[in-house]
């Protein structure tokens, strides 16, 4: 059965980069009737904190990705936790001292410090030159009697290589020879990664290693721990890099690239879940928009691109208005108000209100943090100041003049205020007497108020636009209404 797993490090935020690999990880456990395994990472004791774990958790629970197995859901092969794994690490290590694969190292620091040195001389990549691969036991004894202290050593083969076939990247083959015999605990007994990983990964069963590209490179070592312990190696998959639509490496300067800020930006985890789903797959056809259940059915490693993912938040916040518009109103209503009151848009809560600016407006609202931008253009538009601003002045006065001038005396005069005080019904009774007194009707009566009151030639209906416009002033719930 499959078991795959995503293994983050809790030193930070989980980032979209993050988010995919596990969203990959879980949508191919799913398709399989698989298992997906949370594992934390933790064995860098500096840099990893109880808060990102708990925020990395939560994350994930946001997205809906939850696990089978990990932190709060025990499993057969558990702890879940590698700062709780340890006797298992010293056990492995110790059957690898006792096979041989493994020896103790009583270099120290400056004696490796002074290899390298030397390497670089000849010119020779900077390698372990397996000082203690080959000691006897008297000497290693003689060593332990001294109080030295000593790191254990993974034996590389001299000959011979290492092939896996990637699942995403295809063959991929390293020499031994392009390794030294590296480290797998050090000297204050303290388990290394790579080692931790391998031994992990073989003792949780797992059967497929989705993860990021930038792991690649760490597979050969991981390979070699398998192949020394007679454990069966799972299948890789290595993902590739997300970029910025400038195709370099995502980073803060490119904006908002953690989960939890999209979260506060009020994006739907659904919404984030398809975007991200897209980022290095598609179906085969040109559609965008995933169900989960759609993407479990028909998520696949073949279909995942080699080439690099460009990560951009346009198209998300365009994904991300497709679900909001698929919401309930009134769902969609309680979370813009809430942004809106936050935001101090809103003076006070008015559901009425925002009830009807979201109808109107919805069209133009793609992610809940910049919903206000179609209310606050429509607020404050200001038809004194279009009049008088030069473009829009000279085109009144060739074409739209006595529209112009009836409209602004009914706007002085308290006409139009009144007309609206009976919102759509006073609205269309006021604009049919308006229209009869110029004697238009239809376009060429619309268009000219359009363009007048809102200074756009297209929008959202005109009537409950005013009306609107008119409430916001009316009820000052909105801080700067201009009407
Ligand atoms: N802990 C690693 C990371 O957060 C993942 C290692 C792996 O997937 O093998 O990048």
């Amino acid at each position: 059965a499959v078991r795959v797993r995503f293994a983050p490090s809790p030193t930070g935020n989980l980032h979209v980069g993050g988010a995919r690999t596990a969203l990959f990880n879980y949508l191919f456990a799913k398709n399989h009737d698989g298992k997906f395994i949370l594992r934390i990472e933790d064995t860098d004791i500096e840099r990893s904190t109880k808060e990102s774990e708990n925020a990395m958790l939560q994350d994930l629970e946001w997205l809906g990705l939850d696990w089978d197995e990990g932190p709060g859901k025990p499993g057969e092969v558990g702890p879940y936790r590698q700062s709780e794994r340890n006797s298992i690490y010293q056990n492995y290590a110790q059957k690898l001292l006792e096979s041989g694969h493994v020896y103790k190292c009583f270099c120290s620091d400056e004696e490796l410090a002074r290899m390298k040195e030397l390497a670089e001389l000849k010119k020779l990549p900077p390698r372990y030159t397996g000082k203690w691969a080959t000691a006897s036991k008297q000497e290693v004894d003689a060593e332990i009697a001294r109080g030295t202290p000593y790191t254990y050593r993974f034996r590389v083969p001299r000959t011979g290589s290492v092939t896996i076939s990637d699942l995403i990247r295809g063959v991929v083959t390293w020499k031994h020879d392009v390794l030294g015999d590296f480290v797998i605990l050090r000297s204050n007994g303290q388990p290394v990664y790579n080692f931790c990983v391998a031994i992990d990964d073989a003792c949780m069963k797992i059967t497929h290693v989705i993860r990021a590209e930038e792991h690649l490179s760490n597979t050969l070592r991981q390979v070699l721990i398998y192949k020394a312990l007679n454990l069966p190696v799972p299948r890789f998959g290595h993902v590739s890099l997300i970029l910025a639509p400038d195709r370099t490496k995502l980073s803060k300067r490119h904006g908002a690239t953690s989960v939890g800020q999209f979260r506060e930006m009020g994006y739907l985890p659904d919404a984030m879940v398809n975007y991200l789903a897209l980022l290095g797959w598609n179906d085969g056809t040109d559609k965008e928009i995933f169900t989960k259940d759609e993407l479990m059915e028909k998520f696949s490693l073949e279909r995942i691109t080699k080439s690099a993912a460009i990560f951009d938040q346009t198209k998300l916040s365009w994904l991300n208005g497709k679900y909001l518009h698929q919401l309930p109103d009134e769902e969609l209503v309680k979370l813009i108000s809430s942004h809106w009151l936050k935001a101090g848009i809103l003076s006070h809560a008015d559901s009425s209100f925002t009830k009807e600016a979201v109808e109107l407006l919805k069209d133009g609202i793609d992610v809940v943090a910049r919903s206000e931008v179609p209310l606050l253009k429509l607020l404050s538009y200001n038809l004194a100041q279009t009049l008088e601003s030069k473009s829009l002045g000279d085109l009144v006065k060739d074409n739209l003049r006595e529209v112009a001038e009836a409209l602004i005396s009914a706007h002085d005069n308290g006409e139009l205020a009144s007309a609206l005080e009976s919102g759509r019904d006073g609205w269309q009774t006021w604009t049919k007497s308006f229209g009869k007194k110029l004697n238009r009707k239809g376009k060429r009566l619309f268009m000219p108020l359009r363009m007048l009151l809102t200074g756009e030639l297209h929008g959202s209906d005109l009537g409950s636009s005013m009306v609107l416009l008119h409430k916001a002033a009316q009820q000052q719930c909105v801080t700067a209404p201009q009407f």
